[in-house]
């Protein structure tokens, strides 16, 4: 799928297991130690099955807004940067993990382009089905629909990621405003 989709459901699993790891308790540096582990394994897992499921690559297919040839990179990012900067907002003071278990989510690509265009070793890949895989797995289906779903997926994780959130937790437990 799409950079953005990859990076909310990492956020989404990480709020959800630090959510899980603090019930009731506070996290200390061993619960958060298993917490990150588990994240960033749910993450590479997470992003593997997404890629299975019907998708399409709109955002690599779109314009160019650069002259460089990999272009669709600077396209990834932007798109992707509007969903991690508030993701990262809601996630103080937890930042440090959610970057890194986000890395670990989206480590496939990287090593897909590694691969494709900068000769990655076959014995240095760690997921060859991903990396061999193209970027759309449309299965055929109607495109604008695959996109629609996209979309409406990243809109309800990202919901999920701020209420989850720590932030968004708090805000949440926050005392009722005094009634007059
Ligand atoms: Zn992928």
């Amino acid at each position: 799928m799409n950079a953005p989709t990859h990076f909310v459901a990492s956020t989404v699993l990480t709020f959800g297991f630090l959510k899980i790891f603090s019930f009731r308790t506070s996290l200390n540096r061993k619960r958060l130690a298993w917490c990150g582990l588990l994240s960033v394994l749910a993450s590479v897992g997470a992003h593997l099955l997404l890629d299975i499921a019907p998708h399409y690559a709109w955002i690599y297919y779109l314009d160019k807004i650069t002259s460089w040839e990999q272009d669709w990179m600077v396209r990834e990012s932007i798109f992707s940067l509007m969903v991690v900067l508030p993701c990262l907002y809601w996630a103080a003071p937890y930042r440090g993990l959610l970057c890194l278990v986000m890395l670990a989510g989206i480590y496939p690509d990287i090593e897909k382009v590694l691969k494709l265009n900068y000769y990655l070793m076959a014995d240095e890949v760690l997921f060859p089905v991903h990396s061999h895989m193209g970027s759309s797995n449309d299965y055929g289906w109607w495109k604008p629909g695959l996109i629609a779903a996209e979309l409406i997926l990243v809109g309800v994780l990202m919901v999920l990621a701020y209420r989850w959130s720590p932030r968004g937790r708090a805000a949440n437990h926050s005392p009722a405003s005094p009634t007059i």
